[in-house]
């Protein structure tokens, strides 16, 4: 068992059996072992592979996407750009040098990163050095200055911790993480929760339906519907999910590339949870905010501008087109688990803003 199943072991064995999002904070974000705290878990050699450690281009049309928002936004002269989860800073990296073309949107720009990993931020810290912009890094959106903001956030949303209830004959009753025999295992709480807990519609239900909530999703909304008391704002997720709210389990530990068991190995795989874009829309909507249906990664891309720019790219760079081509075509995959059509992209703005790319 690793250091931090000890210690959950240790903790479960005085305690009692832990929700899962407690057991999922613990493994991700536990101060020494937690898997966020200890790596940098991204890239061909780390444990998975993100949009824009795959291609320059993600970065680059969301830069585009960025300064046309600002546009919208009625050019305000100072701008919160805000990245939750930047990983190693490429996104960013990659907006900021594609918004050299638009000088004045890169003049407004006053930067935050989003951060809790000190090993991250760290690799943030060379990324935007080479950028040459400044930043500042905040552990919580909450921290983020007033002001009109753009916020943006790839495969964050996924890393917060969620809950799961498993409908029963008696009722709907939490998963939690026990012990069985000195091991780690899965089990249900005895007591069935109040229906409340769960969404409306989710609620009728037979058993063995599972639904899953974050209860990260609420907070985020108010701090977002907060914000737009001070100026505009739009907010970007992108992110593995579904469009709408479903019952189904999506818990999910993945380790150099591939699945593996959420428990085997607490803090060395990643822990990871599909999205439901509708119910954080419901909850920015709960907040005075606009949140239309989510974009498919792939229809995102495309209304950007993603066959100029490969061309661009190609023409600039004739060696690189097979590399270049293989990419973009990971990108936009339209197969049912490929990038394209499984990552979605919500927009949660203020009625002040129509946003570019999501106004059609
Ligand atoms: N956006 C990057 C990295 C995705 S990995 C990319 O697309 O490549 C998830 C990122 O979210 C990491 O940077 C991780 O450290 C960060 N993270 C996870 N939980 C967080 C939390 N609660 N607060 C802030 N950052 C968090």
């Amino acid at each position: 068992m690793t250091a931090l199943g000890a210690e959950i072991a240790a903790l479960v064995a005085a305690e009692g059996p832990m929700p899962l999002d407690r057991y999922m904070a613990l493994c991700l974000g536990h101060p020494r072992h937690g898997y966020y705290m200890t790596r940098d878990p991204l890239g061909a050699h780390g444990d998975f592979m993100t949009a824009p450690e795959i291609s320059q281009v993600f970065g680059e049309l969301i830069g585009a996407w960025a300064a046309a928002t600002w546009q919208a936004m009625g050019r305000p002269p100072r701008l919160r750009l805000v990245e939750c989860g930047p990983g190693r800073g490429t996104l960013m990296q990659d907006l900021i040098r594609a918004s050299r073309v638009a000088p004045d949107f890169r003049a407004t720009i006053d930067l935050h990163l989003v951060e809790t990993s000190p090993v991250l931020i760290a690799r943030q810290r060379e990324a935007m050095a080479a950028a040459g912009i400044a930043a500042t890094w905040q552990a919580d959106l909450a921290a983020v200055p007033p002001g009109p903001a753009l916020v943006i956030a790839n495969e964050f949303l996924d890393a917060l911790p969620i809950r799961q209830f498993v409908m029963t004959n008696r009722g709907w009753r939490e998963r939690v993480v026990g012990l069985v025999e000195g091991g780690l295992a899965f089990g249900l709480a005895p007591d069935p929760i109040p229906p409340a807990l769960i969404p409306a519609d989710l609620r009728q239900a037979s058993a063995g339906a599972i639904v899953e909530i974050c209860p990260a999703f609420p907070a985020l909304a108010a701090t977002l519907g907060a914000r737009k008391v001070a100026g505009p704002l739009a907010a970007l997720f992108i992110d593995y999910g579904h469009a709408r709210s479903a019952h189904g389990e999506t818990l999910q530990a993945v380790k150099a590339h591939g699945f593996a068991d959420p428990l085997a190995e607490p803090g060395e795989a990643d822990l990871t949870a599909h999205v439901d874009f509708e119910m954080l829309g419901r909850h920015a909507a709960d907040h005075g905010l606009m949140a239309g249906p989510p974009l498919s990664q792939r229809d995102l891309l495309f209304r950007l501008g993603l066959q100029q720019r490969a061309e661009t790219l190609a023409k600039a760079n004739p060696g690189g087109f097979a590399d270049l081509k293989a990419a973009v075509e990971r990108l936009v995959d339209p197969a049912p688990t490929g990038m394209g059509s499984l990552f979605k992209a919500l927009v949660i703005h203020s009625a002040d803003v129509i946003v570019p790319a999501f106004d059609s």
